[in-house]
């Protein structure tokens, strides 16, 4: 009897969504630095974690930096730390990453959304609006790798005395005016799951502030509470960076510049390639701004046609997502119905997440354009 081997790698898609086999094909450089931490056994919150977390610090321009095992960890983790909790209200918007939310369910606060604007960002003008005496924190996302501008976010919160949260776990080495995400916020949040940006053999996140009180609590409350070996401060948990992927994340993080560079070259060609085509539309990316493209997400006339088409002609695109949030079974308890969020619902039922990553090739993008083209027959 033959068993089939799992793989979530399609060998058959000509522009492939799923780019892990071609980015470690030869990971010499990795294995290298992978044997040294062996024969050191520094296996928890050894040398490459430390050595990781100063150099994201750098890279983001924040003061501190500490490595999470998940994206989502450095969420809840970022919230705790900022004293939310049952009975505080948290306003992000419907149309992130199940996590985002997940997040502030787990430290007992309420979700509260605000719809989203052409950009797919939160609609900053519709912030206070949503706002009541429980409000605590926002928590903007960075949805789909683009860079939300978060000065006015600041100052809402500014006046109302409200900490925000970015949630960046989509957005790593996104900025604009040369000012990078995750330095805007009381803290944030970025992930290192296989599918983002900067991506490790597996989990990771981490969380990156300024503030010297929030760092000090969040070292002990990663680590147990532990002061020491004999001691602890505070009731803590397990919730630390392994450094076997600190080891992946270090070697990849000197690409992320030159990675997130070709996404956008490949953003443009698609942009250029589509824009004589009206039934796709494509958020304009302006001068300045460095848009990571953890995904690149168009809209499109006969969105559900279009997929088919797509994957009939070997094109892996997806879905990011068909069912807003406030519209999930989980989010009953919460009470939002159907017109809600009418930007967001309409998204959800014309958006196409587009195969773009660095390992593409121009060609393999200009058949999807070609693609896309014929399906329009344009
Ligand atoms: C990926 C992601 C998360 C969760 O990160 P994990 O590392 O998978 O836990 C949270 N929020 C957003 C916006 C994400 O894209």
């Amino acid at each position: 009897m033959s068993v089939k081997p799992a793989s979530r790698v399609s060998r058959k898609a000509r522009v492939p969504y799923n780019y892990l086999d071609r980015q470690y094909s030869r990971p010499d450089r990795i294995w290298k630095a992978m044997r040294e931490l062996v024969r050191t056994g520094d296996f928890t919150l050894g040398a490459p974690v430390l050595e990781f977390e100063r150099r994201l610090a750098e890279f983001v321009g924040a003061r501190h930096c500490l490595g999470t095992n998940t994206g989502t960890s450095a969420l809840i983790l970022s919230l705790k730390g900022l004293g939310v909790g049952p009975g505080d209200e948290v306003i992000t918007q419907p149309n992130t990453f199940y996590a985002t939310v997940g997040a502030i369910v787990a430290v007992g606060a309420r979700p509260v959304f605000v719809d989203v604007g052409e950009d797919y960002q939160i609609d900053v003008g519709q912030i206070e609006a949503a706002m009541t005496p429980k409000t605590k924190a926002i928590m903007p996302v960075h949805w789909t790798g683009f860079p939300v501008d978060l000065g006015p976010v600041m100052e809402i919160a500014g006046r109302r005395n409200l900490v925000v949260i970015e949630d960046a776990c989509a957005a790593i080495g996104a900025g604009r005016s040369r000012r990078s995400v995750g330095t805007w916020g009381h803290a944030s949040a970025f992930s290192f799951h296989p599918l983002k940006q900067l991506n490790a053999w597996g989990d990771g996140g981490a969380i990156v502030t300024e503030d010297e009180r929030l760092i000090r609590w969040l070292k002990l409350y990663r680590n147990h509470g532990m002061t020491s070996r004999d001691e602890i401060e505070i009731w803590g948990l397990n919730e630390r960076l392994q450094s076997i992927q600190a080891v992946v994340l270090l070697e990849m993080l000197g690409r992320l510049r030159a990675d997130l560079a070709r996404r956008m070259e490949l953003a443009d060609r698609v942009m250029r390639g589509l824009q004589d085509v009206p039934e796709i539309r494509i958020p304009r990316r302006d001068p300045g701004v460095v848009h990571a493209y953890q995904i690149f997400v168009v809209r499109a006339s006969r969105r559900d046609g279009l997929l088919k088409h797509l994957a009939r002609e070997g094109v892996e695109a997806k879905v990011h997502y068909p069912i807003p949030l406030h519209l999930q079974k989980a989010a009953r308890p919460l009470g939002y119905k159907e017109g809600d969020f009418p930007m967001a619902e309409e998204q959800a039922r014309d958006i196409v997440t587009l195969p773009l990553n660095q390992y593409l090739t121009n060609r393999e993008v200009d058949a999807m354009v070609d693609a896309i083209r014929r399906f329009y027959r344009r």
